[in-house]
């Protein structure tokens, strides 16, 4: 077995740039256009942990779909390290609410599976690798089960290890925890944030849930909808490991609660 090979996957710590230019996307639906999102701008650095937040139909999945390369902006571009996004690629991956784990390959075989298509790696090399994740998210004693056996938490830490097998630079996170109950989802805060400390990977990770964005962040930006647009953003400067029920953390979270609860009322208006 080449280690240096192994090395590699599991010490280098690939991260990008991205800058997102005056995007708008609208879709046809029943007769009517709807602007998902319009002239939105931001930009996030390299190993940044940002955190989208507003409520339902705000354009976040479109915004994430967007840099993954899955949708296209009808104005606007988005870049990583300055390159226009042109497709899905290796350097990003993406992670559902729903996990996407295939039922018929064991857990290790799922995270192996993300790795197929690195040409540098044999098969016994994929193994030891596939390992290292399923460690980094507290599954490798759970190498060899079937995915049915796993509870929801389990399964999204299985999703995590293969999204985090390929060592993507930018992380996307589209609701992963939602569906999780309270007491899964707060194992979970602490271990995201463990391993964006070891990964270095930019990570963007979408929620309607404005404590989950604050206790992860290192910046929440606010959308609101009808159209899809960036409002605000806030930096969080607590300290870490940060926990849900933290002071101010609740303190910060009530301002960024109270912003989105403004632009709801000005809808309305
Ligand atoms: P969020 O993730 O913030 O809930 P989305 O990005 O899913 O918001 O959706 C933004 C708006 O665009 C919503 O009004 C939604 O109905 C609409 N939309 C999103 N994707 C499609 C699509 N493929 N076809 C039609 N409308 C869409
Ligand atoms: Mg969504």
């Amino acid at each position: 077995m080449r280690q240096e090979n192994i090395n590699q996957e599991i010490h280098a710590y690939p991260t990008a740039k991205l800058s997102v230019e005056h995007v708008s996307k609208y879709f046809d639906t029943q007769g009517r256009t709807v602007a998902a999102l319009e002239d939105v701008s931001l930009d996030i650095n390299e190993g940044e942990f940002v955190c989208f937040v507003g409520p339902s139909g705000c354009g976040k999945s479109t915004l994430l779909n967007i840099i993954a390369g899955l949708e296209e902006p009808d104005k606007g571009a988005a870049l990583i390290d300055g390159a226009p996004i042109a497709g899905p690629g290796r350097d990003r991956m993406m992670m559902f609410q729903e996990h996407a784990l295939f039922p018929w390959l064991d857990v290790i075989g799922n995270v192996m599976f993300g790795l197929k298509q690195k040409p540098n790696l044999n098969d016994k090399e994929r193994l030891e690798v596939a390992k290292y994740y399923l460690y980094l998210v507290k599954m490798d004693n759970f190498a060899h089960a079937n995915i049915h056996e796993l509870s929801g938490g389990m399964r999204q830490r299985v999703a995590l290890a293969r999204s985090l097998a390929p060592n993507p630079k930018i992380l996307l996170m589209d609701e992963p925890f939602s569906a999780l109950d309270a007491m899964t989802r707060e194992q979970l805060y602490g271990d995201i944030q463990e391993i964006w400390q070891k990964r270095r990977k930019t990570i963007i990770f979408v929620t309607h849930n404005v404590r989950e964005a604050v206790c992860l962040g290192t910046r929440v930006i606010l959308f609101s909808p009808h159209p899809g647009r960036v409002r605000e953003e806030f930096a969080v400067d607590l300290p870490r490991p940060r926990n849900i029920n933290n002071h101010d953390l609740a303190d910060l979270s009530r301002e960024i609660t109270s912003a989105l609860k403004g632009y709801a009322a000005e809808e309305t208006d």
